[in-house]
């Protein structure tokens, strides 16, 4: 499995100053690419190598392997759209590679600039070590509010798949943010009060309006979405070592067909919402990966109302957000966890029918 890390470079002023300059020099390349491009009708990296290469070494000063970088952002830019001709931010991407990046130690690398090859060092996320012998191929070196980061792809290998005694469900929502059948809650009250704080603070500087508090409200937002990056995290975590240690395996909703189907869940499809909830369910899938615990995808349709002992459906089973009532039998408990119940039943059904058709 393919894996991004994100690196922050610890860089003092002139090394910053070098890797500015070669950012917006390697940019600057990829305008002049672009606009022969578009002129020439001419997109592919090879066809633009051939006519363009030694006039951008010569008048950029770039290394041999930075021209063909940048011959390949332009030629990947064109290949999404090729009616408009493509400017390139000064400050956007370089994309290194093994020939113009060199990983030293886990916190040190050796990236080529303008002035040379300089050492830097590295500093990792909380979540993710790096094992820097698995570096794969390329990195985005990129610039954020100041300061440098690199993505650096990883090649993990996939654990052995564990074969599980057991399954667990889980269903996500908002209220709770995931609800699994072994009883757990992982609640999104922090999330949704650090929400509220940050909401009550948007909503004053978009009043005020003025250029800094513009700025301290992108500040915001930053520090919002990474708080439900973060939980994201410790959730995932979690639900996936309590199916390592308890050899079972994980079910969630197939939501593959999602976009044909907007009726699920329509209340809960705020935009910044979904995407948490789909970064939840990305974050589970890799973990689960990781440590080889399998992920079973299951039918969405009517998990939440499903009668999970007797297996009757009614919307009105729901009776509430919060409360499932089942109008057949009489069954009653918190609808995510009936939800979560109904995904690990219908696991294990496909599971069954594998197993019986395998025989
Ligand atoms: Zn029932």
């Amino acid at each position: 499995m393919l894996l991004t890390v994100k690196t922050k470079l610890i860089t003092n002023h002139d090394q910053k100053t070098s890797l500015l300059k070669t950012m917006e020099r390697f940019n600057e390349a990829c305008n002049l690419i672009s606009v022969f491009a578009y002129k020439k009708k001419k997109f592919g990296k090879i066809a633009l190598q051939k006519e363009i290469y030694y006039e951008i070494r010569e008048k950029y000063g770039l290394s041999s392997q930075m021209v063909v970088r940048a011959l390949g952002k332009v030629a990947e830019s064109y290949k999404v759209d090729k009616k408009v001709l493509h400017e390139f931010n000064l400050h956007g991407s370089i994309v290194y590679d093994q020939r113009i990046l060199a990983i030293k130690r886990p916190d040190l690398i050796s990236i080529l600039t303008l002035d040379g090859r300089i050492e830097v060092g590295i500093k990792y996320g909380e979540y993710r070590q790096l094992d820097y012998n698995r570096v794969r191929g390329q990195a985005d070196l990129i610039y954020k509010d100041g300061t440098f980061y690199l993505m650096i792809v990883v090649e993990l290998p996939d654990a052995e798949p564990i074969d599980p005694n057991g399954i667990i469900g889980v269903d996500f929502g908002i209220v709770n943010l995931a609800v699994s059948s072994d009883g757990k809650v992982y609640s999104g009250d922090k999330c949704t009060k650090v929400r509220q704080r940050y909401s009550k603070i948007k909503a004053i500087l978009q009043h005020v309006g003025t250029y800094s508090a513009k700025k301290h409200l992108i500040k915001i937002s930053g520090r919002e979405r990474r708080f439900k990056k973060d939980t994201n995290h410790c959730i995932s975590k979690e639900i996936v070592q309590t199916a390592k240690d308890t050899n079972c395996s994980i079910a969630l909703e197939d939501l593959s067909g999602i976009r044909q189907r907007t009726t699920v869940r329509k209340a809960e499809r705020e935009k910044h919402e979904k995407w948490a909830f789909f970064e939840l369910r990305n974050f589970i899938e890799y973990k689960a990966k990781l440590l080889g615990v399998s992920v079973d995808l299951v039918d969405p349709r009517n998990t939440s109302r499903q009668c999970s002992v007797c297996g009757y459906t009614n919307k009105k089973n729901r009776k509430t957000q919060e409360t499932f009532a089942c109008l057949e039998c009489g069954h009653t408990e918190n609808a995510d966890f009936n939800a979560s119940k109904n995904i690990m039943l219908r696991a294990a059904v496909n599971r069954l029918m594998v197993f019986c058709l395998g025989n």
